[in-house]
């Protein structure tokens, strides 16, 4: 299951972004943090299946410094090559068409 299809994604949705700080170059995927501590223990207790070996991780992280993004892969401590593949790349674009299908904006910018 994406992270797309998730239940809890609808929630998620409006205060996640794609970021690209290279083009052509790897998304980052951002969620700006809820200031609802109960709506942030819910998001980071998301389970989905990794993009690239199906084992159940958070795509939901909370960086040191509090923010949190969007992984598609096992953290690099469980399998480092998760995240690197054709999979999970996919799984990157998947999640970056489903938020730029709302976000006109962002879309725009491709092009600028
Ligand atoms: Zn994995």
């Amino acid at each position: 299951m994406s992270l797309v299809d998730h239940p809890f994604w609808p929630e998620v949705r409006p205060s996640a972004r794609a970021e690209c700080t290279a083009r052509p170059g790897p998304w980052r995927l951002e969620v700006a943090r809820p200031s609802n501590a109960v709506v942030v223990s819910r998001w980071l207790s998301i389970q989905v299946p990794c993009a690239t070996c199906q084992r159940l991780m958070h795509p939901i992280r909370s960086r040191p410094d509090g923010s949190l993004r969007i992984a598609v892969a096992c953290p690099h401590e469980g399998n480092e090559g998760c995240s690197k593949g054709y999979k999970a790349t996919q799984e990157v674009e998947r999640i970056v068409s489903c938020l730029q299908g709302q976000d006109v904006s962002a879309q725009a910018g491709l092009f600028d």
